[in-house]
């Protein structure tokens, strides 16, 4: 099994507002502590510079989330805004960037950062705050010929993603949702399906894969969005009969696509909630899956 590096910091918690999308880097970075998965080495990424940010966002949604004001834009992730709101954000995507970096070095590599593929250039949405995807996306194709996929298969649509990166001709997206959620009119580069039913998930996810195969470049790198949030008991997101199976498949399915074909991977946690049947415990366990399935891959 091959080793690969897991881009963590303790500035990925640093919210005051407390919930799922701020604290659960933690949760699992401690559980990869506690029963380590073979190969998986955590590593401190490094934080973005502002004017990277400043390559997808606009100057007055950063100086919101430098200052906290105005609020209305400040607090437009839906995550209440503090002093450290611009500070986290920038070593969320720092992850995702050195991730993708190291990925290409070293075939796989992830980041348990979330909360990005809502986030537009110019606020926040559905608890994203920056766009890592499109951040990391933008500043790993510029200066090369590099054609980067990011593949989105979160519970939830990446709206988000879509628009920051539609006018870049070397970012392609592929998102297959099981919530239309922010959904968008994909464009020349893009491909969104919605599946309604579980039997169809893995068949979709496939297709899409073998549809960029087929018609689209030679991926330098894919950015994977492996959301949790599709499994049958996360209350926000989750399509009946989504259990466990499907995604340990989908994992194995798409390290081993990007394996056989040569394309190196980095992946964020992206969506999964707790409540109801969801416990903490369940939820780590799913994001375990991706850590295991990149392994594997
Ligand atoms: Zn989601």
């Amino acid at each position: 099994m091959g080793r690969h590096v897991v881009y963590y910091s303790e500035k990925f918690v640093l919210s005051d507002d407390s919930f799922d999308t701020t604290r659960k880097a933690a949760w699992v970075a401690a559980s990869l502590a506690e029963e380590p998965i073979p190969g998986v080495v955590l590593a401190e990424p490094a934080p973005i510079p502002l004017q990277s940010a400043a390559a997808v966002h606009t100057p007055a949604y950063l100086d919101a989330l430098r200052t906290g004001s105005p609020a209305v834009l400040a607090n437009s992730p839906n995550i209440a805004w503090d002093k450290n709101t611009l500070v986290r954000s920038l070593i969320t995507c720092g992850g995702m960037l050195d991730a993708g970096r190291s990925a290409m070095k070293n075939r796989v590599a992830g980041c348990l950062a979330s909360g990005f593929h809502h986030a537009r250039k110019d606020r926040g949405k559905g608890y994203c705050t920056l766009n890592g995807l499109a951040i990391a996306a933008q500043a790993l194709a510029e200066g090369g010929r590099n054609h980067i996929l990011v593949l989105d298969l979160d519970a939830h649509c990446g709206g988000g993603t879509h628009s920051a990166i539609q006018g870049h001709v070397r970012l392609w997206q592929i998102d297959v949702s099981v919530n239309s959620y922010d959904c968008y009119q994909p464009g020349p580069r893009g491909l969104l399906q919605v599946v309604t039913d579980a039997r169809q998930y893995l068949k979709t996810v496939w297709r899409c894969l073998q549809h960029a195969e087929a018609e689209w470049p030679l991926f330098s790198l894919c950015l994977y969005n492996a959301g949790m949030d599709v499994h049958e008991d996360c209350q926000n997101g989750g399509l009946a009969g989504m259990d466990e199976l499907i995604i340990t498949l989908r994992e194995e399915m798409v390290f081993q696509w990007c394996a056989e074909r040569g394309i190196p991977i980095a992946y964020a946690l992206a969506g999964g909630y707790t409540g109801g049947k969801m416990t903490t415990k369940r939820l780590v366990n799913l994001h375990r899956l991706t850590q295991a399935g990149a392994g594997w891959g």
